[in-house]
């Protein structure tokens, strides 16, 4: 059985593998190699510095089965997609197609100016090598470009995100990485929310974390905080998102039912959404559940940059009531330890949470909420991770289906009225 697997495939390895260089704006060049699985990235770089001699390439794309293109920068890489290629030529095999030659999309160097569109920016003086500072838009692959939100795409064409453009105005919280500012955005002439996280690590750890968060740029879910760009100034990283006017769920006093379940529905789209990128959240808590006065409900500060993670972690102390009982003890955390946290976080009152690891799970009081709601918080927060439900059974439950009716106004009018109670308490500014 093996055998018959894999006997095609070596077989196919072995044949003459032609590469169709293509060439911007007129065709392509076509090379013909007789050693592919032996091929280096090198070899690839040096054949297109023969076809496109004015320019300096650094890597090239090919595209996958979606038309998304994927960058090549290593020899890693150029296993991935030689390996992607021979399986699609194995598929044409068996279906008598004729087979198609390998694509490639050379990516030119160009000035940096032209460069980053992204508004990413490495501050490369914090540095110690300046010289070996590839910009980190360098690495950017040009799917991360997919993202099509008409807000981002204005952004990014009115200039780059960079500390000069951004005037930083009121304070909106404080947490234990960093603080969160609400900030204006000169040349889009839009509000922010600006996290400014204090990090001493070297150019080499900015740069990992810069490239660790391009994969917000793909994050595209109404359900996920809107994501405009990050930079480093110094000892400092600023990562500029959509601002929320309704601030955190954090603050919030006590949330009726009928709202706290379209929040949840939210929550859980947005989390489903989350682990379909094969992203965890990893900080599932209210004050990461943002709301706005168009009664949107949307996720942040989930953990895509283990780095950034890391070095924040370095200077945390203390423990987080929302954590999971198999990751307090050490244990390995997956897609159930999120929902735990997303149980604990709908779950009032928040003091039963003492010693959760030791013991029982805690139980709602019953009377005061709906028998699905109780249900399915129990749900999400027993003790033993696989039993608690799976991500399709979290859209399925009773509480989840009865409040997915995709009415925004509940939420809407909840969170206009209680800021206007807040500020009928704060009074006249
Ligand atoms: P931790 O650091 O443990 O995650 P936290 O989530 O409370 O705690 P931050 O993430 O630094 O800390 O956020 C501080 C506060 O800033 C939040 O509680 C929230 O009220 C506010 N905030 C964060 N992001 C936004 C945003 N995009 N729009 C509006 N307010 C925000
Ligand atoms: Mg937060």
């Amino acid at each position: 059985m093996l055998w018959l697997v894999l006997g095609p495939f070596h077989a196919m390895e072995n044949q003459v593998l032609v590469i169709r260089i293509k060439i911007p704006n007129s065709g392509a060049v076509d090379w013909t190699v007789h050693s592919g699985p032996q091929l280096l990235f090198r070899d690839v770089l040096d054949v297109i510095g023969q076809v496109l001699p004015e320019a300096t390439t650094t890597a090239f794309e090919y595209e996958d089965e979606d038309g998304d293109r994927i960058t090549v920068r290593s020899d890693e890489e150029m296993k991935a997609m030689l390996s992607y290629y021979y399986s699609t030529v194995m598929e044409q095999q068996v279906n008598g197609q004729l087979i198609e030659p390998l694509q490639i999309f050379p990516r030119a160097c160009k000035p940096p100016g032209e460069r980053n569109i992204h508004g990413l920016k490495v501050n490369t003086r914090a540095g110690p090598s300046q010289h070996s500072s590839p910009a980190v838009s360098d690495s950017l692959p040009s799917n991360s470009l997919k993202k099509s939100s008409a807000e981002l795409k204005k952004i990014l064409a009115n200039g780059q995100m960079n500390e000069q453009d951004i005037r930083y105005r009121d304070t909106l919280g404080h947490g234990n990485g960093g603080t969160v500012y609400k900030a204006y955005h000169v040349p889009s002439g839009k509000i922010l929310a600006v996290k400014v996280i204090l990090l001493d690590i070297t150019l080499e750890l900015q740069k990992q974390i810069m490239s660790e968060l391009e994969i917000l740029y793909k994050c595209d879910s109404s359900y996920i905080i809107g994501f405009y760009g990050a930079f480093f100034v110094e000892n400092r990283i600023s990562i500029c998102t959509e601002f929320m006017d309704g601030g955190s769920l954090d603050v919030y006093r006590k949330i009726p039912e009928h709202v706290l379940g379209r929040i949840a529905v939210a929550v859980v789209k947005g989390l489903t959404y989350l682990w379909s990128l094969k992203i965890l959240h990893r900080d599932v808590k209210p004050s990461n559940m943002l709301v706005n006065t168009r009664g949107q409900v949307k996720l942040c500060d989930f953990g895509v940059s283990t780095q950034l993670v890391n070095s924040i972690a370095k200077t945390y102390v203390g423990t987080n009531a929302y954590m999971a009982p198999e990751r307090i003890s050490g244990e390995q955390y997956g897609i159930h330890s999120d929902v735990w946290s997303l149980g604990i976080s709908f779950m009032e009152p928040l003091q039963l949470l003492q010693c959760i690891v030791d013991e029982d799970s805690p139980v709602l009081p019953v009377g005061e909420f709906s028998e699905p709601f109780v249900h399915f918080i129990t749900q999400c927060m027993r003790k033993q991770p696989k039993e608690r439900p799976a991500p399709e059974e979290l859209m399925g439950h009773p509480f989840i289906v009865q409040f997915n009716d995709g009415n925004a106004t509940v939420v809407s009018m909840w969170v206009c009225r209680a800021l206007e109670e807040r500020r009928s308490q704060q009074g006249p500014p």
